[in-house]
């Protein structure tokens, strides 16, 4: 039987296709200047392809959920972005195996085993200019706020706001991976896409779930 966790997983992973859809262009132009200029149609047909698939998932946990959106990743996008994203879910659904709730720790559990994941599959280290300065700092915040006693929106939030810093802070780096690596220190003052795209997917998973939470609070308290 479904629980509370897995029809919120599978909401808040529909929010993320739609605002993936809506920033195509946004992402494309960030490659144009660091990349090939495909990185948003790469991530709207990957996240297409997922939310086709999410009416069929409803039946399963959130480590099924997870898992399944990993590979519909792997299988269906080209260029850097599907096996690493998609290694991203996978990890972040293993690490949600036999959980039928998922807890604040958990959540930041999660972020760590998806880290893990993509830093395994595509061998490069936070500072190298990619999706990992956004992840890592993201880690690190949701470990603290869950350590400060945040609920699993409250750790989603400290992650998307340290992703989005992250995100923001690559412009100081120089790429040394990948296809923005060709580019060297003319690399320096661009925003890195794939962690644009960690930090959209972060900020739209706490709004969501946030936005989820806000109704039965309100409820419980008669306001
Ligand atoms: P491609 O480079 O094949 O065109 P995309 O444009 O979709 O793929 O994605 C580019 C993004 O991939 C970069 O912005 C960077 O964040 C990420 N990236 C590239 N190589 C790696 C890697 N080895 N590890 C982690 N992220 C990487
Ligand atoms: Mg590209």
């Amino acid at each position: 039987m479904q629980n509370g966790s897995a029809a919120q997983t599978i909401a808040v992973l529909g929010a993320i296709c739609d605002e993936i859809e809506r920033s195509k262009d946004y992402l494309c132009e960030l490659d144009a200047a660091l990349g090939d200029g495909d990185h948003g149609v790469s991530m709207a047909k990957s996240f297409n392809a997922v939310k086709a698939k999410l009416p069929d998932l409803a039946g399963g946990d959130v480590s099924a959920i997870l898992h399944s959106v990993g590979m519909t990743l792997i299988s269906e996008v080209g260029g850097a972005m599907g096996p690493l994203f998609g290694t991203a879910f996978l990890r972040a659904g293993k690490a949600a195996d036999g959980k039928s709730a998922i807890s604040p720790a958990d959540v930041a559990e999660m972020l760590a085993a998806a880290e893990a994941g993509v830093i395994q599959r595509g061998k490069a280290q936070p500072g190298d200019k990619t999706m990992l300065d956004a992840i890592h700092p993201a880690v690190e915040a949701a470990r603290q706020a869950e350590a400060a006693g945040a609920g699993t929106a409250g750790v989603l939030a400290a992650a998307a706001e340290a992703a989005q810093a992250g995100a923001v802070s690559t412009k100081e780096l120089v790429a040394k991976v990948g296809r923005a690596s060709r580019l060297g220190e003319r690399t320096l003052g661009h925003q890195d896409p794939g962690a644009t795209s960690v930090s959209i997917i972060l900020r739209v998973a706490a709004d969501a779930l946030a936005d989820a939470n806000a109704p039965a609070a309100n409820a419980d308290t008669g306001r």
